[in-house]
């Protein structure tokens, strides 16, 4: 029976059940975590081979017919750009391929846009004194992280299972010049797992923004991270811009992080001629060239986008486990207690639990007390202010699945030891 549906005496019960237990799991003294979204070791591995495509011995020369060991090509390789355009689903002509890392390369855009102004005759963004970004909830905090960082108004956006509220959306785009653009995870959303639906998509690439320079930043980090063989299909959002003239709103992002090695993958963008413009301009004056031999490295180990999509196969025989490991134990832990929702989502790195309102930070709390470190409650909104204290985002990858196992145990005794205080108002 669901613990609203028990009588105070058995709550009373459940209660001290459930603080014997969490004493228990105290004087085991564990020390596990599920709070970043990191690949598991035997995931790193799978990439191994692809530090032995380059040796000393090694030709350097790519299809430019440059040598990578050199500065140079500022958009990146050829035969990188091509592959990222593969996975972006836009012409090559299009991206550019950074360093190795995509949020530096959104850091970037916004902070481009902060002085050199997205369209002509703009303000750049730092003149906007009230200057607002809307922040999709429960969304990424380092997202939501960089624009805080550049002083803007962050807009909460209820999300559902299609995506952010479009209806929400349009209103605030289309009444207010100082709102200057969206963050979205369009693909597996960090930490729900949604897709945003078509519809969605479509209606992003038909605003009509008040702001001449409002951008989407379409973070697509987790285009191909599938854990399901039914995966979520995307509509390309700069083909449906293409359709409805307005493909300066969109700027596309993604990185090799949670494919080969995160913090040294290869990350890019891919965006409108006129936002290429923009910020290559900025570009020039940041770095003379990325690091084209990490590009080449990438390249001849995946070869093409196929090469990539195998890979990713791999990935997912260790993920899918693990995934069904937080999902199953919430279904058994949680799902009758009646404290708790959640999604399944069919691919990224994340599960998100609404656990019973007003009781988020004390799970955590709980949690680190018995050994168990989760993301901070709060982190998957903006400030870090959970209106509900009620989003906890877990992340399954990175322990072993014996350990993820045992955290997944604490994490539900904790969740409905939180519950019951709340209830019987301890
Ligand atoms: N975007 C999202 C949605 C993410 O979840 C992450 C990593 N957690 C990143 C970007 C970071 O990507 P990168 O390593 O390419 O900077």
């Amino acid at each position: 029976m669901g613990y609203l549906d028990l009588s105070k005496q058995e709550l009373e019960k459940e209660y001290s059940v459930l603080s014997k237990r969490f004493e228990e799991i105290k004087g085991m003294g564990l020390s596990l975590n599920m709070a970043r979204g990191k690949p598991s070791k035997e995931q790193l591995d799978f990439s191994l081979p692809m530090l032995d495509t380059i040796n000393s011995k090694s030709d350097f020369i790519g299809e430019d017919n440059m040598d990578c060991r050199n500065y140079g090509l500022l958009n990146g390789i050829t035969e990188c750009r091509k592959l990222f355009a593969d996975i972006l689903g836009v012409d090559a002509e299009n991206v550019i391929v950074g360093g190795s890392s995509s949020l530096n390369m959104m850091f970037d855009t916004i902070s481009c846009f902060m002085t050199a102004p997205a369209v002509e005759g703009c303000k750049p963004w730092y003149e906007v004194k009230n200057r607002k970004f809307l922040c999709p909830v429960p969304g990424y905090d380092r997202h939501f992280g960089i624009t805080q960082y550049y002083g803007f108004e962050l807009i909460p956006i209820p999300m559902d299972d299609n995506g952010p509220d479009m209806d929400i959306v349009e209103k605030l785009v289309s009444e207010d010049e100082s709102v200057k653009g969206i963050w979205c995870v369009p693909k597996y959303s960090n930490p729900a797992g949604t897709t945003y639906s078509d519809e969605v998509v479509k209606r992003f690439a038909a605003l009509k923004p008040a702001a001449k320079d409002f951008r989407i930043m379409w973070d697509n980090a987790y285009c191909i991270h599938e854990i399901s063989d039914t995966p979520d299909v995307l509509l390309n959002i700069m083909d449906e811009c293409k359709k409805t003239g307005n493909e300066d709103l969109p700027i596309m992002f993604c990185s090799t992080s949670k494919i080969t090695f995160p913090g040294s993958g290869v990350a890019a963008l891919a965006a409108s001629e006129n936002n290429l413009k923009v910020l290559r301009e900025k570009y020039n004056y940041e770095i003379i060239s990325y690091d084209k031999l990490n590009m080449l490295r990438h390249v001849r180990f995946f070869k093409n986008y196929d090469g990539v999509l195998k890979h990713m196969e791999k990935h997912k025989k260790i993920l899918k486990p693990k995934f069904d490991i937080v999902l199953d134990t919430l279904d058994k832990e949680l799902e009758p207690a009646g404290i708790a929702s959640w999604k399944k989502p069919h691919g990224g790195y994340f599960v998100s639990v609404d656990v019973y309102d007003g009781t988020a930070k004390r799970t955590v709390a709980l949690c680190k007390e018995a050994g168990v470190v989760l993301t901070g409650a709060g982190a998957t909104y903006p400030l870090g202010l959970d209106p509900n204290d009620s989003n906890i985002r877990i992340a399954p990858t990175f322990p072993p699945n014996s350990e993820l196992e045992v955290a997944m145990d604490v994490f539900c005794t904790c969740a409905k030891l939180a519950a019951c205080e709340k209830i019987l108002n301890k």
